[in-house]
């Protein structure tokens, strides 16, 4: 493991476990080196369109991918800071405490085994990794275990694969209470507005000693030792 990774919680917000009821629980999943302003607003756009708890959930990067600048721990670290103050988008850290990189599949499976059979789940996903769904492991055994919310932006219609049209065609959702009404197996575009914010500027921007701001969560700027990794790398 990377580093001290034990003495990340599994749930470091305990506002996280209150009032969850019904309400489906979605996961966003990416780096977060570090979460900036173009997460959190697409996690909240979706949060409050789907009427959901989203779980921000970073991820191992495996091993053909270039390796995060910053520790596993601070990114947790990051992340507990941008969510404090408010319980609608929460950390989840289920994947740091895995040796490697995880398929979505084992972590859906997880995740389902520790809710209710009827609880709704939402897996989050840009609409480029949506297009690519048909190379993930065990791709259409996912529809079992959550929803897909594609997150596209206002006014694109993306297209898909042939492939991947076919198996959603039966499954679209037409309004968001559908998603509410069973456990898993639909899939939904949601339109959110995206902002040019890219966790690779922020860090170049670091490297280069100016200051991110109005990029990152002004928690991530007030307290120093958040932000120091970053400044210190080489960034190629
Ligand atoms: P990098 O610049 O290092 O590639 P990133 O900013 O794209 O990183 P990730 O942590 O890989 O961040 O992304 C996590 C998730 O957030 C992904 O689903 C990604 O599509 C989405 N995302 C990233 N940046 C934005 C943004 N500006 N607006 C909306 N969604 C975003």
């Amino acid at each position: 493991m990377i580093d001290r990774l034990s003495q990340i919680s599994p749930h470091p917000n305990p506002l996280s476990q209150a009032g969850e009821g019904t309400k489906p629980i979605a996961i966003l999943g990416g780096t977060f080196d570090p979460v900036h302003l173009g997460h959190l607003r697409v996690a909240w756009e979706a949060a409050e369109a789907l009427d959901a708890q989203v779980r921000l959930m970073p991820a191992n990067v495996p091993p053909h991918r270039p390796v995060p600048v910053a520790s596993a721990q601070q990114r947790v670290r990051m992340l507990e800071a941008a969510l404090a103050r408010q319980d609608r988008l929460t950390v989840d850290t289920r994947e740091l405490r895995r040796d490697g990189a995880s398929y979505t599949f084992d972590t859906l499976r997880e995740l389902r085994s520790e809710v209710a059979s009827s609880q709704p789940l939402i897996l989050l996903l840009g609409a480029d990794a949506f297009a690519g769904l048909p190379a993930w492991h065990c791709w259409i055994e996912l529809f079992e275990l959550a929803h897909i919310v594609v997150l596209t932006r206002p006014g694109h219609a993306p297209s898909w694969s042939a492939e991947l049209a076919a198996e959603i065609a039966p499954r679209r959702a037409r309004a968001v209470a559908q998603l509410r009404r069973s456990p898993a197996g639909m899939v939904f575009e949601l339109p959110v507005t995206p902002l040019e914010i890219s966790a690779s500027a922020v860090r170049t921007l670091l490297a280069a000693g100016r200051e991110p701001r109005w990029l990152l969560p002004e928690a991530l700027l007030a307290d120093a030792s958040l932000l120091s990794v970053y400044r210190s790398a080489l960034i190629p």
